[in-house]
């Protein structure tokens, strides 16, 4: 990882965003969006754990969201990067992270490890938090004592087992969330690769679009139990994307990647040359697309 340069954040006054440094020549750059987000999946800590332990808390837990996501996108580049394919920015939002690519690897198989490299990272931090929590606890997470946290006291042995269980439900759930079959993630781009290779890309962006629809109605619903319990919980897949995706497939035979700049690369590798949109769709778009990897 020498090509990682991290620094100091620097405020940009033009749209707000947090340059944090570099990967290789590519800009890191953390958007207002990302904050709120992970400050609301951290910022529970201070006030269920008043005190310096629930400060403590959310500054560890925060830092643990943005290394997470950091690792899944530098997971994306360090990957591309064997292949030659140069990231151009890695960016930070309300959704989550987007790499973007300035050029596309030449193989599916390479594509595809690109691709499946963000959901992996975010497994081996899982079990890395797990091997530390056996190492630190002796045991495994649901079976550490989970009461209250002492807050009159500086150091909270507890701390480090708390931190390291929600860096471990954290991780987990970044690589279930990140392998759900839709657009824009990673199990949806997986997803559509092994079924335009098989079929075409307007097949393949019906079936993905249709399963992003259904997850992103499950996730509302969620959302909206969630927060008549008082605790409410948000996840991707969003519908619009999906139904967009939907829509440009049955209605003009459009495929996913040519209606997004999402990885239009994949056209290259499958049947979908083939496909009722024809090539010249193609390579009208793909000349001047940039690739993006989303987290
Ligand atoms: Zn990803």
């Amino acid at each position: 990882m020498a090509a990682l340069d991290l620094k100091f954040p620097e405020l940009s006054f033009v749209d707000g965003s947090l340059d944090i440094g570099r990967f290789a020549q590519a800009p890191m750059r953390i958007y207002p969006g990302f904050l709120v987000a992970a400050g609301v999946l951290t910022v529970s800590n201070w006030w269920l754990h008043p005190g310096f332990t629930g400060m403590a808390l959310f500054v560890i837990d925060f830092v643990v969201v943005f290394a997470s996501v950091l690792v899944h996108e530098l997971a994306h580049a360090v990957v591309a990067k064997r292949y030659a394919v140069t990231a151009r920015r890695i960016d930070f939002h309300i959704f989550g992270a987007v790499v973007t690519f300035d050029t596309s690897p030449r193989r599916a198989w390479q594509e595809f490890a690109i691709v499946i490299a963000g959901p992996l990272s975010n497994l081996a931090l899982a079990a890395v938090a797990c091997a530390l929590l056996v190492v630190v606890h002796g045991g495994l997470p649901e079976l550490i004592p989970q009461g209250p946290l002492r807050s009159d006291v500086i150091f909270e042995p507890r701390i480090a087992g708390r931190a390291l269980t929600f860096a471990l439900y954290l991780n987990v759930g970044l690589f279930v969330v990140n392998m759900l079959p839709a657009f824009p993630l990673d199990g949806g781009k997986l997803l559509y690769m092994l079924i335009a290779r098989q079929r075409d890309g307007r097949t393949a962006t019906v079936v993905v679009a249709r399963l992003g629809l259904m997850l992103a109605f499950a996730s509302y619903l969620l959302l909206l139990v969630t927060a008549i319990v008082g605790c409410p919980v948000w996840s991707p897949p969003g519908a619009a994307i999906n139904l967009n995706a939907l829509l440009a497939a049955e209605r003009d035979g459009v495929p996913y990647y040519l209606t997004r700049p999402g990885f239009p690369n994949i056209v290259t590798h499958g049947r979908s040359r083939n496909a009722a949109t024809g090539s010249r769709a193609f390579s009208r778009i793909a000349g001047r697309a940039p690739k993006v990897i989303r987290g």
